[in-house]
């Protein structure tokens, strides 16, 4: 037996106690543990490239890229090398009390040189949640200083995920958060999404695209300009579903945040460091925001690290103004997690990942992704860069879904690891968001298997029927 069997063997052996030490001691994220409980956690012992391995030896195609994390794939030795001289040389030190670190600075020089045009200048977090926390609070400090401190409401989405801070979750449409949360943070407001697939109803999606843009507008009019700071929302929503916006949508808010005087807050923490084929997805839509939330793929998720990007308009007052901005974390610009940052930055950027998806993957992925489409459970495979969904239905002519006690998309979840794939369900949406690096032989897996899940997951259905 290779070494490698051993310890997987062993592993395996560990496995129920694996589970029922989880079950005993650990709280998990966004989790029924009571259904956990029943069904045993799946175990994950490492990963290699776009693989990840359990504790029972079975190998799965990480179509999630962690979670949409992992833009390099696993095992980067570069970054495990970064993070290793890092922790050596400088394991931590803060950046308040007017001090620095060369991991931080070298991080905000490189981000400034890569972000959109306007943007100079960053904020570090541990996370998405925080760097939306920060956002919150850089609008509000921002026209605070700019004399209209009256423009405090935020604008967000229905169905949008920003977090899970308090601040995150208000911002975030979850409704099954909010109802969790009781008190939402006062002064942010929701808007519908656009979500054509279900709320499309006759309407082309160009149509559609304006239409839902507008409702920003009107909410600016009805709560009056004067009281609104800004509209915050992802290029693309990601844990909402893969939701990608028609075409139209965001030229037209563009025009409404400009027109209104609405700082545009764009949440790129899935979408940024390449998942469209550009390091920010603004670039993408041609949109011009004042704020940028990242996190996730900035590091691959080798280390956790979010943070904002501000642009000048923001920057320069908060700067040129003086005063304290009263916010910051114990990990802002965490050396070990900048370091890996940089190195991950550097690898996308050395070796033309970004510009691959771009030109060469996300063509190809698109193209084997829409053959979903022929499946008879398949309302819509839709996609964009290197993310895609498809819509479970239970007829494809009216678009009907499934009852909803049938929980058809957890049965395909569950139907795409048996067979060797993680693919996310969101609803009766399940969405797919692999590493960068993967090639197009991993791809064409990626879809096979999608495929036989999709088979598996009509048959569970179809007996479920009768
Ligand atoms: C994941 C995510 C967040 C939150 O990031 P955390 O690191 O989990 O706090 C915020 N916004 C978007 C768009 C996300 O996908």
């Amino acid at each position: 037996m290779s070494n490698d069997q051993t310890m997987r063997g062993q592993a395996a052996a560990n496995t129920p106690q694996w589970q029922k030490s989880d079950h005993q001691h650990y709280l998990h994220p966004f989790t029924d543990h009571r259904e956990l409980g029943e069904k045993g956690t799946r175990i994950i012992t490492r990963a290699d490239g776009v693989y990840i391995w359990d504790s029972e030896g079975r190998k799965i195609l990480d179509g999630m890229a962690g979670l949409w994390c992992v833009n390099l794939g696993y095992g980067r030795q570069e970054l495990i090398d970064a993070a290793t001289r890092q922790l050596q040389e400088l394991p931590y030190y803060n950046s308040f009390f007017q001090c620095t670190h060369p991991p931080a600075v070298e991080l905000a020089q490189l981000l400034g040189e890569l972000s959109p045009e306007g943007f100079n200048h960053s904020f570090f977090t541990g996370s998405g949640s925080e760097a939306n926390d920060t956002q919150v609070r850089l609008v509000r400090r921002y026209w605070d200083l700019a004399g209209q401190p009256s423009k405090m409401t935020i604008i967000a989405r229905k169905n949008a995920y920003h977090g899970s801070t308090v601040a995150g979750a208000s911002l975030g449409g979850m409704s099954a958060m909010h109802k969790q949360l009781v008190m939402p943070v006062p002064g942010i407001v929701h808007i519908e999404q656009p979500y054509h697939f279900d709320l499309g109803g006759g309407l082309s999606p160009a149509e559609f695209g304006v239409q839902q843009a507008r409702l920003l507008e009107q909410k600016i009019n009805e709560l009056g300009a004067e009281n609104v700071g800004a509209f915050i929302a992802e290029p693309v929503q990601g844990a909402g579903g893969v939701i990608i916006p028609p075409e139209t949508y965001w030229p037209e808010i563009q025009r409404i945040c400009r027109q209104y005087d609405v700082l545009l807050i764009a949440d790129e923490v899935i979408t940024g460091f390449g998942r469209l084929g550009q390091w920010f997805a603004s670039t993408h839509y041609g949109i011009e925001p004042d704020l940028i939330t990242f996190a996730k793929g900035v590091t691959s998720g080798y280390l956790p690290l979010g943070g904002t990007l501000v642009s000048g308009r923001v920057a320069e007052l908060v700067i040129a103004e003086g005063g304290e901005f009263a916010h910051g974390f114990t990990y802002s610009g965490h050396p070990a997690a900048c370091a890996v940052a940089v190195a991950n930055i550097r690898i996308l950027r050395d070796e033309g990942i970004i510009d691959r998806v771009r030109e060469e993957l996300a063509p190809y992925f698109s193209q084997q992704w829409a053959s979903l489409a022929s499946h008879p459970l398949v309302g819509e495979a839709r996609s964009i860069g290197l993310v895609g969904a498809v819509e479970i239905v239970a007829d494809k002519g009216t678009r009907e879904r499934f009852h909803k006690d049938l929980g058809a998309g957890t049965v395909c979840r569950d139907a795409c690891i048996e067979n060797g794939l993680v693919m996310r369900a969101v609803g009766d949406t399940m969405i797919v968001s692999p590493p960068l690096v993967i090639t197009h032989e991993q791809v064409d897996e990626l879809v096979e298997k999608a495929w036989k899940a999709l088979d598996a997951t009509a048959a569970a259905l179809g007996a479920a029927h009768a």
